[in-house]
């Protein structure tokens, strides 16, 4: 996929602190899914150049930024931060150009980004073990020590590429690993680009490499690396599964951040304009393209009507457009095969005798990849819109009558990364947050992250947690140290 257009933007490969070319010298084009033209011109990346940047990893980590003492690696985090904050708006307008997404959202990403490195900054020299209590105290004394995990292989998908990053580079780095990114062939451009902030910010040569590559075979590479400790994964449950299993292959770690179809559950005694505000942006927001999507609604039967009034209504407005346009609300689809998979669940709907309230139709006048914002009712509990992520702004509605029902139409899905509840009685919010089987609920609210907020999924929505104090763990290997205590020999024969 080159194109002959030399008047592209260039993003190579960061391997060992220095942009290059991939082995090979190829390169693939990425698409700006707004103007349907390839945009930039990327290194191509293959499992050579994963070598490369595995080895340089492992050799950053030996070479010293494990042993570096946390609170001066704290130092490196803060200006990081720092660095993002003076480049946001540079590395915002490369992720629209790449992924699609409106201006005004990743902007508003780039700048929350520097509150995650200060904040992994501050654990960063809190890393302590535990003086443990021994069955015989007085022949041997034993503490815990808290040790980076090695090399980390970090894949992330195309919606959000820095923030998902993030959420792994800033607890891996102040607990002392070195890294390996792979990411997405669909927008690779600002984490190339970020890399350059990270060296200025005087990360080391090689503790942050990035490998991007058109092909599935430069993230299967790093994902199945003997080279590599632990893996750090964002992406799809089926690909999640995939790079699990090549992980466990080398006994390796992993933690996965996979897809989701949370619901938004709305009783009738909720504050339906700002339920509709809600759901609209747990939807509609992003064009729908963030695995947190509220793309479930499982309304009280009192109110169905009333809120698919108001929500098709307020859909109908959504401006659609150029991403960068502050006016727009929604821009395109992110590529081609995004556009393909949900403009392909419209055709299901419609095979399903399912109802559009609302959209159900690419919206043509506007270009390549845009759709219109749809809600989908008279739809079965069964259909394949309520059981799978569309990962687009469709939203698929069941009605209920009773709060027993709610909690069960809405724990009925192989996902549990979301979920919220809209309703004024303080009581119920509560009694139904607390059995919800997602990672994160809010009440009369949605789409709300931060650094503190340990996030991930239940279900098939993910292994372990990022964010918050305990996601640092997710980098740490605990190590026991037993100290004999008498100078005297026992017997070889029999357990200590
Ligand atoms: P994807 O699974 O297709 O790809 C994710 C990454 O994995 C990409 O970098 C891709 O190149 C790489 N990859 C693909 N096949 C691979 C393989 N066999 N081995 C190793 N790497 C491989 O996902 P996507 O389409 O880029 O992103 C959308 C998905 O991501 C949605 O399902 C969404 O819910 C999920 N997501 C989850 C979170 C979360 O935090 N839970 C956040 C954002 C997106």
């Amino acid at each position: 996929m080159t194109s002959e257009i030399s008047t592209l933007e260039r993003y190579q490969l960061f391997i060992d602190g220095h942009a290059v070319d991939s082995v090979s010298g190829a390169t693939f084009d990425s698409l700006n899914p707004y103007t349907g033209m390839p945009w930039a011109r990327v290194s191509d990346g293959t499992p050579d150049d994963i070598d490369l940047a595995v080895a340089a990893a492992r050799r950053a980590f030996d070479g010293g930024w494990r042993q570096m003492p946390g609170w001066r690696r704290a130092a490196v985090l803060r200006a990081v931060g720092d660095g993002i904050a003076k480049n946001s708006e540079r590395l915002a307008r490369l992720e629209v150009n790449d992924n699609g997404k409106l201006l005004r959202e990743m902007r508003a990403q780039l700048e929350a980004l520097p509150e995650y490195y200060y904040y992994f900054a501050g654990l960063a020299d809190k890393i302590e073990g535990r003086t443990v209590p021994q069955i015989n105290p007085s022949r041997y004394f034993g503490f815990t020590v808290r040790e980076p995990v090695g090399v980390v292989g970090a894949i992330t998908p195309w919606n959000s590429p820095l923030l998902l990053l993030t959420f792994k580079l800033a607890p891996l780095l102040a607990a002392g690993n070195t890294c390996v990114v792979k990411p997405s062939e669909h927008s690779p451009a600002s984490t190339l680009a970020f890399a350059q902030v990270l060296s200025e910010a005087g990360l080391p040569d090689g503790v942050f490499n990035a490998v991007s590559g058109w092909n599935r075979a430069t993230g299967e590479a790093l994902a199945s690396h003997p080279g590599i400790d632990k893996i750090a994964f964002t992406g799809s449950t089926a690909t999640g599964i995939k790079v699990a299993q090549a992980a466990m292959n080398n006994v390796n770690k992993a933690t996965l951040e996979l897809g989701g179809k949370s619901a938004q559950v709305v009783f009738e005694d909720a504050d339906i304009d700002a339920a509709v505000n809600g759901i609209m942006s747990g939807v509609f927001a992003a064009t729908g393209q963030t695995c947190m999507a509220g793309s479930r609604l499982i309304v009280q039967d009192a109110v169905h009507d009333t809120v698919i009034e108001r929500l098709a209504r307020r859909a109908a407005d959504i401006r659609l457009g150029d991403p960068n346009d502050p006016e727009t609300e929604m821009g395109p689809l992110a590529n081609p095969p995004q556009f393909e998979k949900v403009t392909g669940y419209f055709s299901i709907a419609e095979e399903e005798g399912a109802s559009f309230a609302c959209g159900g139709a690419p919206a043509e006048d506007l270009g390549s990849y845009f759709v219109k914002p749809t809600v989908i009712t008279n739809l079965k509990r069964d259909s394949r819109l309520i059981r799978e992520e569309v990962f687009g702004p469709v939203l698929s509605v069941l009605s209920f009558s009773t709060e027993e029902e709610a909690v069960e139409l809405a724990n009925d899905t192989r996902y549990g990364l979301a979920g919220a509840v809209w309703t004024e009685n303080v009581h119920r919010a509560h009694r139904v947050a607390g059995q919800i089987r997602a990672g994160s609920v809010w009440i009369n609210d949605y789409r709300v992250v931060g650094p503190g907020m340990p996030f991930g999924g239940f279900k098939d929505s993910g292994v372990g947690r990022e964010n918050g104090v305990d996601a640092i763990d997710e980098y740490l290997e605990t190590k026991s140290i037993y100290v004999e205590l008498t100078g005297q020999t026992r017997d070889p024969f029999q357990m200590g």
